[in-house]
């Protein structure tokens, strides 16, 4: 198959000119430009057909968070895009046995929550030689370890480290909002986060929050980069692991 079915072709431009029209809205409402917003499209679970189809109706961005998948999702895109180029997020959780190969088809990594992955990150990117990697700290705003982010007063010191690796490009903070709590409170505090960190590293404005459920509510609060996976390529199945 060398091209995404038309059928797939058409639902993707509809939930993309959706989810487009979400952003423009909610920029407006708050009076943003949405040029300062970046779709990160998330297609875990898809296949790179979908990626192929995204990218052809103009998406730049895309998002993976299981490096196995990724690996072989980004490789597929790169025979088939023929050297178009698409930049990829890693928004899952790194395993530091796996920051090698992230470092190695990843432009940024939004979820680094520790010290070990900083180190990592930059001596694998270094090793790579393919320039600077991207770096969002992730905080945790429910105080759920298990998934994953530092605490708010975690972010600074996690900021420095990046900082200190010139492989490495501290970009901000991302998060993902509590389940069953409201986005705006959560997003608010975020971006109370995110404040701090430009007082003491100005380049590191950006803010990576938002998904299908809650990106008007973190467009609200700054948001600079958002992460879709449902509402641009349906529901996914459950994920077992
Ligand atoms: C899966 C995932 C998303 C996308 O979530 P949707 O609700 O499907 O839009 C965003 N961020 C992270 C970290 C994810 O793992």
């Amino acid at each position: 198959m060398a091209s995404p079915g038309e059928s797939r072709r058409a639902e993707l431009r509809a939930s993309l000119g959706a989810v487009r029209a979400r952003i423009a809205a909610a920029c407006a409402a708050v009076g943003r430009d949405p040029a300062a917003v970046t779709l990160v499209a998330v297609t875990k679970t898809y296949p790179a057909m979908d990626v192929v189809a995204l990218a052809e109706l103009g998406v730049t961005d895309f998002g993976e968070s299981r490096d196995q998948e990724a690996g072989a999702k980004v490789a597929e895109v790169e025979r088939i895009q023929d050297g178009r180029a698409v930049d990829w997020h890693f928004v899952g959780q790194v395993q530091r046995r796996k920051a090698r190969s992230v470092a190695r088809y990843a432009g940024a990594v939004h979820s680094v929550d520790r010290a070990e992955l900083v180190t990592a990150l930059a001596d694998a990117r270094a090793a790579a030689g393919t320039g600077p990697l991207d770096v969002f700290v992730q905080v945790s705003l429910d105080g759920d370890p298990g998934r994953g982010g530092v605490p708010a007063d975690g972010v600074a010191g996690l900021a420095d480290a990046v900082a200190t690796r010139p492989e490495l490009r501290l970009r901000g903070v991302m998060a993902v909002a509590p389940m069953d709590a409201d986005p705006d409170e959560a997003f608010a505090r975020l971006a109370e986060t995110s404040a701090a960190l430009v007082a003491r590293h100005p380049g590191a404005g950006a803010i990576s929050a938002g998904m299908s459920g809650d990106l008007e509510a973190a467009i609200r609060h700054g948001a600079t980069h958002v992460r879709v996976g449902t509402a641009l390529l349906g529901r996914r199945p459950p994920v077992i692991s």
